[in-house]
């Protein structure tokens, strides 16, 4: 069986990597544009921050170690035909494009990721501009900043502010813009992105909310971005501002796309039967709305890599629908959310209810013990839909635990009778999580009583 995968990113290796595991036999390709391959794009903002402390370190593998493993590999190559009805792909090096180089496959697995979304402005070219998406993308921006003084980083999702706190660590004045009025829009309500607001107006990170970027300002080199009325000083420009799938080959192929790329069914096998496809280049479920949506995140990469490569040894896997679980950590604060927001809920159109709470993560006497805010969110029969959660430790385990009690389609009356483990350096003995779901228990039945 011959396996061509197009890239080696997250989901492209790790289709490679299973299915090695359960097929010895199978002749594996990958085909990556890239210099570097198994590197993680996550850890970028924490080597700009200093916690890890070089770009090498976040290298997990090189082409050679998947040549041990007998997965060859082959960088700074560019695929540029797919021809589905003969099984075939086309691709040069980039060293020597004029030479073309043809592949034939049996599977193709496509998982060519994203691109960054660069906003339709002036400037954007000028250097000193920035997206941040590769390695090469991290190691640029963290050169740049060697000689800068002052950043501008254009978006507040997760990327943007773990890049800006980064760019703060070492040295910058950094001030992060946003077109909508509150940062982390997609995973945190206004309510609990206020508290990470504060944390990082704490730093000293300046926000600038609610204006879009209008154009970026120099003379070959940047000088200033402008929002509106403010005109902001810069030596440098990050623009993270969104990915866009990669879906160029997945046409050429004719492979169907859907509303945000390319259509995959639960086995993340594409319309054409012999081609499959993983990664920020494919659209998923969301669990609670039913609707086709995006999952830009390396974890999901990874998860439907695994499915693919079930799927293509012969073994029956299945990729169930997204809760969108994501965690970041920015200095000392940890924050994460699973499932919907109360403002994503409403807009589509589900009545709920939240419990919030603020306590600690220890017992109250203990030294050390630190503030959480848990925020849940239930429809009106109860229904768990969605979680958020800020504190400086132990996030990601209670955003797990939340997707799991969201994807067994718990109540918030069954979380808040559920036996949790207790000693006072490590919990208070009732769970902030409990003390929201009696909160979201308590609302629902106020609720229900006036209803009645
Ligand atoms: C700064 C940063 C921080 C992040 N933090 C997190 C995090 O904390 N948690 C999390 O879950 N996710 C995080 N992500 C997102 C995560 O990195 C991505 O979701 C993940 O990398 C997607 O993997 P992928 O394999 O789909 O795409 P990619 O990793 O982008 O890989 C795509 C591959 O396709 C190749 N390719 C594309 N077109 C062609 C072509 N025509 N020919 C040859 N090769 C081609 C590219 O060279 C590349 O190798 C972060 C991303 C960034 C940038």
């Amino acid at each position: 069986m011959k396996v061509i995968i197009i890239g080696g990113g997250a989901g492209g290796l790790s289709t490679a990597s299973n299915i090695r595991k359960y097929d010895k036999d199978a002749e594996i390709t990958v085909i990556t544009r890239d210099v570097n391959i198994a590197y993680s794009p996550c850890a970028i903002p924490y080597v700009l921050c200093g916690e890890v402390d070089c770009f090498e370190d976040i290298i997990m593998h090189q082409a050679e170690d998947y040549l041990d493993r007998n997965i060859k590999v082959i960088t700074k190559a560019e695929v540029f035909d797919v021809q589905s009805q003969e099984n075939k792909v086309k691709y040069y090096l980039k060293d020597h494009k004029e030479i073309e180089h043809e592949l034939e496959y049996d599977y193709l697995v496509i998982a060519t990721g994203g691109s960054p979304f660069i906003p339709p402005v002036e400037g954007t070219d000028l250097e000193g501009v920035f997206k941040i998406r590769t390695l090469e993308d991290g190691i640029k921006i963290a050169d740049w900043a060697s000689n800068s003084k002052k950043a501008v980083v254009v978006g507040a999702g997760l990327i943007g502010l773990e890049i800006a706190y980064g760019l703060k660590k070492r040295g910058l004045n950094v001030t992060v813009t946003e077109m909508l009025p509150q940062i982390v829009p997609r995973s945190l309500d206004p309510d609990m992105a206020q508290i990470v607001q504060e944390y990082l107006e704490n730093e000293g990170i300046n926000l600038i909310l609610g204006h879009p970027l209008d154009k970026i300002i120099g003379n070959a080199q940047v000088e200033c971005a402008v929002l509106g009325d403010h005109s902001i000083d810069a030596d440098m420009v990050v623009l993270a501002t969104g990915i866009r799938p990669e879906t160029t080959l997945a046409n050429i192929a004719e492979c169907e796309l859907g509303r945000w790329s390319i259509q995959v069914n639960e086995k993340m096998q594409t319309s054409i039967p012999n081609i499959y496809a993983v990664g920020d280049c494919v659209e998923v479920y969301d669990a609670i709305t039913g609707q086709s949506t995006q999952s830009l995140l390396g974890s999901t990469a990874v998860r439907q890599g695994k499915v693919a490569a079930r799927n293509i040894v012969g073994l029956n896997s299945e990729f169930i629908p997204v809760l969108n679980s994501v965690v970041s950590k920015i200095g000392k604060l940890e924050f994460g959310s699973v499932g919907l927001t109360k403002v994503s809920a409403i807009h589509n159109g589900i009545d709920v209810i939240s419990g919030k709470i603020r306590a600690l993560t220890k017992a109250r006497y203990y030294p050390g013990a630190k503030k959480i805010d848990v925020k849940i969110v239930c429809n009106l029969k109860e229904l768990i839909i969605g979680c958020q959660i800020i504190a400086e430790e132990r996030v990601a385990e209670r955003v797990d635990t939340m997707s799991l009690a969201i994807s067994q389609k718990m109540t918030c009356s069954e979380l808040a009778s559920t036996e949790f483990s207790y000693a006072p350096p490590l919990s208070m003995v009732i769970d902030p999580i409990i003390l929201a779901a009696e909160e979201a228990c308590k609302k629902i039945s106020r609720v229900n009583k006036k209803n009645s």
